[in-house]
């Protein structure tokens, strides 16, 4: 077979190829809805790993939006300080908690329309809850996604909503949470932001910033 001429090709055969390669899973550990979106919001700005090792304790004392909305924000802030920004992250979480309580009987919502207007909730974060707690279509555009989907020339656009908007109709509704993370783990291993692996890339064959990056 050819190269893919157009995006859409491009489009079709990278998500071929990425799905052999890689399990699609969120490397954010949670039980729940209430669980992931906590985590996602801690993640702003810091790795997985350390949202990891933060969220045990923090659902250990706030396992539920009840018990998150009351807490004392100091409590709250000396529990997320390691991820950075934690005075933000701290009053954005007990205000969600309280968001959920007020509006959603505690539940986390599945509507994008509804989440993000919880604080600390953007696109990306309601794709990533949408899509990996609901199985909904949703597709986050994180750092990662755009710069691939850049170099396979899929768009030139670098607001993450433009991508967003490019990448929908060339990835199935179902697919594109599981496409999203699946281009993460490719960027985090392979295409790097600095001197990617095109060497090993199995992509090498028709992306067309192969070795030229
Ligand atoms: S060939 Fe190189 S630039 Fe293209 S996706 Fe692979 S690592 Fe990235």
């Amino acid at each position: 077979m050819g190269k893919p001429r157009s995006p859409a090709g491009r489009a079709a055969l990278l998500h071929a190829r990425l799905e052999k390669e890689y399990d699609a899973h969120c490397e954010l550990v949670h039980g729940n809805a209430f669980e992931l979106l906590v985590a996602t919001i801690l993640s702003a700005q810091c790795t997985d790993v350390r949202v990891n090792a933060t969220t045990p304790a923090l659902f250990d004392y706030y396992p539920d939006s009840s018990a998150m909305a009351s807490a004392e924000l100091a409590h709250l802030e000396e529990l997320v300080r390691s991820t950075g920004f934690y005075r933000n992250k701290a009053k954005n979480l007990r205000r969600m908690a309280n968001q959920l309580l007020d509006s959603h009987n505690g539940e986390v919502p599945e509507s994008r329309k509804d989440l993000v207007e919880l604080a600390g909730v953007g696109r990306k974060t309601a794709n990533v809850i949408r899509s990996v707690a609901f199985g909904l279509p949703g597709l986050p555009v994180d750092t990662h996604v755009g710069r691939l989907a850049r170099r396979l020339c899929l768009t030139d656009e670098e607001d993450p909503e433009r991508i967003e908007m490019v990448l929908n109709p060339l990835i199935p509704e179902k697919e594109r949470g599981e496409f999203s993370l699946r281009l993460i783990l490719h960027g985090r291993q392979v295409c790097f932001a600095r001197k990617p692996s095109c060497d090993v890339c199995l992509l090498n064959d028709f992306c067309p910033s192969a070795f030229m990056v």
